[in-house]
């Protein structure tokens, strides 16, 4: 006997889908995106699923590869947002840590730093995004510094893009311009390409790709595309109707009665809401799966239920069961029903819920 609130978690699903984002450029290297805890996956267990296949995987800072490391994963570990403090120069170089460079002042820390072997630097500009980088005018003499520091290795020169997910787009097409033209006499592997430029736009495919949220099976596009439909969710989120009453017409449900009943309603209470990290902002009518069967939230979700119509559902009792999102609903459309996006929804599960790892 237990709550049911579940996140299961495919990792067969998760295999294939980097097998997918590898196949785009297969002679070239993709680094795995695990930060955040795996996009709330779980990171080392996800790590461990991809560790034969992977050339290397993606953290936002050093704690969490760190976590990665001291669980036994030797691959290469990208910092995509490089050190906060100096005192982490010496770990970075001892665990073969890949680190982003993206400002004059990391450049001068590294400048100082006393490294046992040099690191490997991914440097970073700001070809348009506005949020981290060197900027194009003196993305060349940062280079030459590091390329001149024997505290550093290997580098590799990296971008960002703002808007990869909205194809035919210009601010995509200037930011790959501005990079190409500021670091064409730069002789040096390169890596622009998160999941929806990998899948969208086939010039931003270079030497070394960050997939992310594609690894998890969500499309980073609003619109159907042959290669991210192609992608299989890797985390169903699934919990069970606890009670179930008719509600008559002309009465309110839940919290502030946001939803009234225009009908005799058979409303389901489902054991799962904002503290299962389920978004409040549903709105009425956000698709949900009851015992095989596709209906619709009503009324606004609660800290641990949400409630659902079962008006027209077949079979349904005290128990049934129901998905939130997964193999028969794709995150990425529950979370255009919430002002959100499917990153949020997989990051936000929190702990309370239950995460079973299946296909090992
Ligand atoms: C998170 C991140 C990625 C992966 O992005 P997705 O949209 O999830 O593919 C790639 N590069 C950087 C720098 C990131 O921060």
């Amino acid at each position: 006997m237990a709550r049911a609130a579940t996140a299961t978690i495919d990792l067969a699903a998760f295999r294939e889908n980097y097998r997918l984002a590898k196949s785009l450029a297969p002679t070239q290297q993709a680094v795995a995106i695990i930060k955040a805890d795996a996009y709330g996956h779980g990171a080392v267990k996800m790590a461990f699923a991809l560790e034969p296949d992977a050339d290397a995987f993606g953290v936002a800072c050093i704690e969490e590869a760190l976590e990665l490391r001291e669980a036994g994963i030797n691959k290469p570990i990208l910092l995509l947002e490089g050190f906060f403090t100096k005192d982490e120069l010496p770990i970075i170089s001892e665990n073969n840590f890949w680190c982003a460079v993206h400002s004059v002042e990391q450049i001068d820390s590294i400048a100082q730093a006393h490294l046992s072997k040099p690191m490997t630097v991914w440097l970073k500009m700001d070809s348009g995004m506005h949020r981290l980088g060197i900027m194009p005018n003196d993305y060349h003499e940062a280079y030459e510094r590091l390329n001149n520091l024997e505290q550093v290795a290997d580098i590799v020169l990296m971008s960002h893009f703002a808007n990869a997910d909205s194809l035919n787009c210009p601010i995509t097409k200037k930011q790959i311009n501005c990079f190409d033209e500021f670091s064409q006499t730069l002789k040096a592997p390169v890596s622009i390409a998160n999941s929806a430029a990998l899948l969208g736009h086939d010039n931003t495919r270079r030497n070394f790709q960050r997939p992310g949220i594609m690894l998890y099976g969500a499309t980073p596009f609003s619109n159907p595309h042959p290669l991210a439909d192609k992608l299989k969710p890797v985390m169903t989120l699934t919990s069970e109707i606890i009670a179930i009453r008719e509600v008559p017409a002309g009465e309110g449900v839940g919290y502030s009665h946001r939803h009234i009943c225009n009908q005799p309603t058979l409303v389901g209470t489902v054991a799962m809401g904002y503290a299962d990290g389920y978004p409040r902002h549903a709105v009425d009518g956000t698709p949900i799966i009851v015992n095989g069967q596709r209906t619709a939230i009503i009324g606004r979700v609660s800290m641990d239920m949400l409630t659902v119509d079962l008006t027209q559902i077949e079979g349904v009792a005290v128990g049934s069961k129901v998905e939130l999102w997964g193999n028969e609903l794709a995150a990425a459309e529950v979370a255009s029903y919430c002002d959100t996006i499917p990153y949020t929804l997989f990051t936000g599960i929190t702990r309370r819920v239950h995460k079973k790892y299946i296909n090992e």
